[in-house]
């Protein structure tokens, strides 16, 4: 890899124009970092193409020269997945952040990768359509792709990899090319779309995407449940969706969340973990039956505490602790900083995932709170740490549960990608496959320029 020269930056210029490019300190220190704890790392210059075609050249003059090429979508990551850690350039997809066609018929819609997905579903509303995966910050198309991130709708409609269906995308050597297809039913060959779907910009840089929408619908309920254990909790999980009742979201917080949440928002939640769900329907009727059913479940597994409602203000109410809970958690710790980590496993096994987590918490003397999307055996382990052996405790936690994720037949992580901090994991978790992707890396980057130094270990 080499250094980024003075003539490559007026070749850069030249090409995209002394507005869309810059080598200024402040510019470089604001896209250095992501949302995460790992070291910022600052990129030599930030460029800010408007065309997939600018894109293209950016890629062919950066392969050309050897220079690292690290793209940037709005930086929420929490797995260090868009810091540069080798410099060079730092390629936001910021200004392509455009809606080129809303397919209404088709319930399509194809974008730009720079457009934030809450921008895109505000303006999607008006056709009674939205993309549904829904990772809570305002992330972008193009990297919630390359992260295949997910969030608290993934249970009923799919992580961004089942939203997805074409994708444009431009390679180390300044190609553009077309993976995927408009139709919904597609069986042409090697599935190149999701081979750059969670590829977290190592493979190439998404210029263009068609995404599938979903009709907002008509009638939305809310139900909160506290239980006496984790493994009533799960049951419940199990039962609601064995039952057929098809939850939109099904999101597990434990006591010590619940704690927080009943102190700093007066919900009255107990000690105890507790789910939050939402159904979605085209009639009233039918979500009402449907409440019946969970209260139902809930009852017989011991639920102590149980509301539902169908009202709409009431729905957000019953929300707002669960969609606030992050930045009420940093406003409680000032002192603190967070290190959210991410695994998933098969739903059977959670309780013995949140048993693991418990040990190691305990253990390291490492004060955590514990959120998940259950529906989806996914957990997330906020670890409070505020210096250096704090930080080393925590890391010790991580270490802990990733290893045990593993072993329960799960993953390293559910939506946050590899990034930098799962790369240690991804020989235990992937074996001999892991040299395949090597290849495939190899292949379409030879040179190692895009996003170098994320997904494999060193
Ligand atoms: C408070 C908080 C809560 C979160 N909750 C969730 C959650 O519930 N579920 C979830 O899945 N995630 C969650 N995230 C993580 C984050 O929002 C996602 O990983 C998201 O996909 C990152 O999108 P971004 O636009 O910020 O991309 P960036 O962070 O800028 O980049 C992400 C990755 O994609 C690459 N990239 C960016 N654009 C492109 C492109 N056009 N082509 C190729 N590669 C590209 C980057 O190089 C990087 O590897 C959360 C983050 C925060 C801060």
């Amino acid at each position: 890899m080499n250094r980024l020269t003075n003539d490559l930056i007026e070749r850069l210029r030249a090409l995209l124009g002394a507005d869309h490019l810059s080598v200024a300190l402040a510019e470089r220190e604001l896209h250095a970092r992501d949302q995460s704890a790992h070291p910022p790392h600052l990129p030599d210059v930030v460029l800010w193409p408007t065309t997939a075609q600018q894109v293209a050249d950016v890629l062919r003059l950066a392969n050309d020269a050897r220079v690292p090429v690290t793209p940037w979508g709005v930086g929420t990551s929490l797995e260090g997945n868009c810091v540069a850690v080798r410099g060079g350039i730092l390629l936001s997809l910021a200004r392509m952040n455009q809606i080129l066609r809303v397919h209404a018929d088709d319930f399509q819609v194809t974008v730009q990768p720079g457009i934030p997905y809450k921008d895109m579903n505000a303006e999607l509303a008006k056709y009674g359509l939205f993309f549904a995966p829904d990772p809570g910050a305002n992330a972008t198309i193009g990297g919630m792709l390359a992260n295949n991130a997910a969030g608290i709708r993934t249970v009923k409609y799919g992580a961004s990899k089942d939203n997805v269906l074409r994708m444009q995308v431009a390679l180390a050597d300044g190609r553009l090319i077309h993976v995927g297809s408009r139709s919904v039913k597609q069986s042409s060959g090697y599935d190149l779309l999701h081979v750059f779907v969670g590829s977290e910009g190592t493979l190439g840089v998404i210029t263009e995407a068609t995404l599938k929408l979903t009709p907002i619908p008509a009638y939305m309920s809310a139900v909160v449940a506290s239980f006496p254990s984790v493994e009533k909790a799960v049951e419940a999980v199990v039962a609601i969706r064995g039952s057929g009742l098809d939850p939109a979201a099904l999101e597990f917080i434990d006591e010590a969340h619940a704690r927080m949440l009943n102190h700093e928002e007066g919900v009255d939640l107990g000690e105890q973990p507790v789910l939050f769900m939402e159904f979605h329907a085209a009639y009233e009727e039918t979500l009402r039956l449907g409440l019946e059913a969970v209260q139902q479940i809930c009852d017989e597994l011991g639920a102590s505490r149980f509301r539902a409602t169908t009202d709409n203000a009431e729905r957000k109410k019953l929300w707002h602790a669960r969609h606030h809970s992050y930045e009420i958690m940093v406003r409680l710790h000032p002192n603190d900083k967070i290190y959210i980590m991410d695994v998933a496993v098969p739903i059977s096994v959670y309780p013995a995932l949140i048993a693991c987590a418990r040990e190691a918490l305990a253990a390291e003397n490492v004060k955590g709170y514990m959120i998940g999307h259950a529906g989806d055996g996914n957990v997330h382990v906020e670890l409070l740490h505020h210096d250096a052996d704090s930080y080393q405790r925590a890391m010790a936690v991580n270490r802990a549960i990733v290893t045990r994720a593993i072993e329960l037949g799960g993953t390293a992580t559910g939506e946050h990608g590899v990034g930098l901090g799962k790369r240690p994991y991804m020989a235990q978790e992937h074996g001999a496959a892991l040299d395949v992707m090597r290849a495939l890396k190899h292949t379409l980057d030879p040179n190692g320029i895009l996003n170098p130094g994320k997904i494999f270990p060193e």
